[in-house]
């Protein structure tokens, strides 16, 4: 096995090559956590790519693509413990298992393709602006909110088009 992928192995990086190489083993530091392997390498998925919403088992397939030898409980469990430091927030949505992601402290929606699953996100000021004003005048005070639109992904509705035109 050669040096590289004998790295792509989790159990044969050394903690200090981790450390050197993963900005969230600081990160993880910081709330008190013990720095474990699958708790790094989690978090670093998440912060590679900006934007991605996982469920537990997208990244347990990912890591199974990279060779790496971690389990689905671990995973459960990490991501979990994660979303408990508030490094991850997650969400459960109508038919689906529930969704992970970075928690970046913004304020954002979420669309879900019915179809395919896949999960987009998008801010709006004046649904935000709306959302204030109708929870002051119901005299509600707001703690939270989720917004989340059903419905058909462009890519679904190309495919779906294509099936229509040649069938
Ligand atoms: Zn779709
Ligand atoms: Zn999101």
């Amino acid at each position: 096995m050669s040096e590289s992928q004998c790295h792509r192995h989790f159990g044969m990086i050394s903690l200090e090559k981790v450390q050197e190489e993963f900005s969230s083993w600081s990160e993880l530091g910081a709330t008190g956590l013990r720095r474990t392997v699958p708790r790094m390498l989690i978090l670093s998925m998440f912060q590679e790519k900006a934007h991605l919403h996982l469920t537990a088992e997208d990244v347990f397939r990912r890591f199974l693509n990279e060779n790496r030898n971690i389990g689905l409980s671990t995973v459960y469990r990490v991501l979990h413990l994660l979303v408990q430091a508030k490094l991850l927030t997650c969400q459960k949505f109508e038919n689906s298992p529930t969704i992970f992601e970075l928690n970046e402290g913004d304020d954002h929606d979420h669309l879900i393709c019915v179809q395919c699953g896949t999960v987009g996100e998008f801010c709006d000021q004046k649904i935000e602006i709306r959302r204030i004003e109708i929870a002051k005048e119901k005299g509600f005070v707001l703690r939270n909110h989720t917004l989340t639109l059903y419905g058909h992904c462009a890519s679904c509705q190309a495919s779906a088009g294509r099936l229509k035109r040649f069938g």
